[in-house]
């Protein structure tokens, strides 16, 4: 199909809920590669918002998903499955967690951390302790619950009332973290760096604060790893750069590689909080998901994704200080390995996002003023200087 009938053809069936989405169309990729109905090629610096870890149709992915289709595609949870236990144990053999559990997405993910916090505190005989703090300009999915947990009140609007049990505070602020600490509190939840609301890190100190404190008051550590897990940072999980383990910590985006699937991980007390019945998932851990997601991470930890993540990302934030320092246009460089903002003065962000595109860089926006890179973690230092290049000119000419 052309694009021009895809278009009105969306805008007549499909929910509005995207909006005027950028005008192409992939219909192939390959490694940082993809390519629109016209043929044209573009560079992927969005990785289908950190999603396409390995790139676009890596023939080991492709090739495992395509013989566990043709083997067996779903066979439910009431009977047990391979690559749904060899991929709890992989996670657990490279994490601080002991338990798995699967679910479909980001958000479901998050959901069975929120029902795992309340439940755990219910079986010790504490069910006064649902209250969950989360932070202000945070993400963590868009279900009736995780839309209450997201700290940002656009999201919130539309659907009050909403779940009870949720408050905010703003990121790295010891003093009113530790002043909405109630009895009624349960635990704490936190993406290591906020991708969604424009890629904002916790300090090594504040996060250590609040590991400290969640010992202190036997609260909960839930950290949303949704974005920022499986090599993203330059690690493989974020919370090792901060020396922190969770009590709990969520998965989805990178670990199918491109396929729908998350998890839900937590330490052996927590977890044995859920007992036959209280949780579970009709999809959630079939074998076809979960060949994608032993597939994917095996790669990851094979081919030192993560580590090449951090290489390749002190890299390109060298390149874009260079830029930043011959532009004033730029503000801030922000984020870890690669996923990184870039803030703009004069709210350019979204022209900036557009002429990428229009040289053929697929790139993120946050509102007016930051641009959202997180590419495929097989990126190399040539694919920088390709972006690089492409960016000088793009800034030179908006002078
Ligand atoms: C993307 C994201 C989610 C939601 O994941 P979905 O798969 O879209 O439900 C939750 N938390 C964080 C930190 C995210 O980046």
């Amino acid at each position: 199909m052309k694009l021009n009938e895809i278009i009105e053809m969306d805008k007549k069936y499909y929910m509005n809920t995207f909006g005027s989405r950028t005008p192409a169309c992939f219909v192939q990729g390959k490694g940082i590669n993809l390519w629109d109905t016209d043929g044209k090629k573009y560079y992927d610096f969005l990785g289908g918002i950190a999603v396409n870890a390995l790139g676009h149709c890596h023939p080991a992915l492709v090739s495992a998903i395509s013989r566990q289709a043709s083997e067996l595609m779903h066979c439910s949870n009431l009977y047990y499955i391979e690559p749904q236990a060899k991929l709890a144990k992989l996670l657990v053999e490279n994490s601080c967690a002991d338990r798995v559990f699967f679910a479909n997405s980001g958000a479901e993910a998050n959901e069975g951390a929120i029902k795992l916090a309340r439940a755990y505190f219910k079986k010790k005989g504490m069910p006064g302790k649902y209250e969950i703090i989360t932070l202000k300009n945070s993400f963590h999915g868009r279900t009736m619950t995780t839309t209450a947990a997201t700290g940002q009140d656009k999201y919130h609007k539309p659907y009050e009332p909403l779940t009870p049990g949720f408050i905010h505070v703003p990121l790295n602020d010891r003093d009113a973290l530790q002043k909405a600490i109630k009895f009624s509190t349960c635990a704490i939840m936190m993406e290591p760096i906020q991708g969604e609301s424009g890629v904002n890190p916790a300090t090594k100190d504040y996060m250590q604060f609040v590991r400290d404190l969640c010992d202190k008051h036997g609260l909960l550590l839930i950290l949303d790893e949704v974005q920022t897990g499986l090599g993203r940072t330059g690690k493989l999980f974020g919370y090792e750069h901060f020396e922190v383990e969770p009590d709990i910590f969520t998965l989805a985006k990178a670990l199918g590689g491109g396929f729908p699937i998350g998890a839900l991980c937590a330490k052996e007390h927590v977890a044995s909080a859920f007992e036959p019945g209280d949780h579970g998932s009709t999809f959630g851990g079939n074998p076809l998901a979960c060949t994608a997601g032993l597939t994917t991470l095996s790669i990851i930890l094979e081919e030192k994704l993560a580590e090449n993540a951090e290489n390749v990302g002190n890299y390109f934030f060298e390149k874009l200080s260079g830029l930043s320092r011959k532009y004033s246009q730029i503000a801030e460089i922000r984020g870890t390995g690669l996923m990184i903002g870039v803030e703009f003065t004069g709210g350019i962000a979204k022209e900036v996002k557009d002429k990428l595109f229009e040289s053929g860089y697929l790139v993120g926006s946050v509102g007016t003023k930051v641009l959202r890179l997180l590419p495929p973690l097989i990126l190399t230092k040539p694919d920088v200087d390709g972006f690089i290049e492409a960016l000088d000119k793009i800034l030179c000419g908006m002078q």
